[in-house]
């Protein structure tokens, strides 16, 4: 069995046909999908989606997008009554994305140190978006570190080796989405070859970024067996064992989820 550790399932993209997409997983071994959290306004949607199906898990937090006067008000406290729910197994995502800039900076940082409070204080993992921002990701994640421990990962991995290391340094995993099955994508594809299996996920951060030959459609959980794919050919390993590893560390990971 396959896991998309990180989707979006409450997306209007998937509105109209979300059984359709749901039984698409299944037939191609998807058995586990995480719908990830990005706003505190509309997260009742995420979480009864969870709920209303049984290999459906979610997380809750505030996208780094999002950050801004509105969802500024996510506390530690509101996060941490959310993850009282027996179907949330993490907090985010959250992180820095100094690409885009859609909010303030020092906003994003906030935010940022609250997940990395509530991953800490409820002992379940984080999920870390991070786009031109490395530097300040480190800074920050050593700096929460330090006050006591926690575990995470570094979701959409685009980052350079140096940060895939400096993340399985801090216990945390490195999760890889289609991305890594694009023509141009050599310098991630030498990352992917050079983190240990045992720390990988995959994902498909669906609806967006659907993996090779489907790049540019509607990206869904059907699709994240191409990771893997694309996984074991750059690890030189049959696909089985990139299926049966990942899984594993997704259930290390994410200790909350049901075997
Ligand atoms: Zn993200
Ligand atoms: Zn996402």
């Amino acid at each position: 069995m396959f896991i998309d550790s990180h989707c979006h399932l409450d997306f209007p993209d998937f509105q109209t046909d979300l059984d359709q997409v749901l039984a698409d997983a299944k037939t191609s071994g998807v058995g586990l999908m995480l719908t990830i959290g990005t706003k505190l306004r509309q997260i009742a949607p995420v979480i009864a989606l969870a709920d209303a199906h049984p290999q459906v898990w979610c997380t809750v937090g505030v996208h780094p997008h999002e950050a801004g006067a509105e969802e500024g008000g996510c506390t530690l406290q509101r996060l941490l009554e959310l993850s009282a729910h027996p179907k949330v197994v993490g907090f985010g995502e959250t992180g820095l994305d100094f690409f885009y800039d859609h909010s303030p900076r020092d906003a994003q940082e906030r935010l940022l140190r609250i997940h990395c409070q509530a991953a800490r204080h409820a002992g379940l993992p984080l999920v870390v978006h991070t786009r031109d921002a490395d530097a300040d990701i480190r800074r920050i994640l050593a700096d929460e570190m330090a006050n006591g421990v926690f575990t995470g990962l570094i979701h959409c991995f685009s980052s350079g080796l140096q940060l895939a290391e400096f993340a399985i340094e801090i216990g945390f995993f490195v999760s890889f989405s289609g991305i890594l099955t694009f023509k141009k994508a050599e310098a991630l594809q030498d990352v992917a070859r050079q983190v240990p299996l045992d720390r990988i996920l995959i994902e498909t951060d669906s609806p967006y970024l659907a993996p090779m030959p489907f790049r540019g459609k509607r990206n869904q959980p059907a699709y994240v067996p191409r990771v893997a794919a694309k996984l074991a050919e750059l690890k030189g390993l049959p696909i089985a064992e990139v299926e049966r590893q990942t899984t594993a560390n997704f259930h290390r990971l994410f200790t909350k989820v049901a075997a």
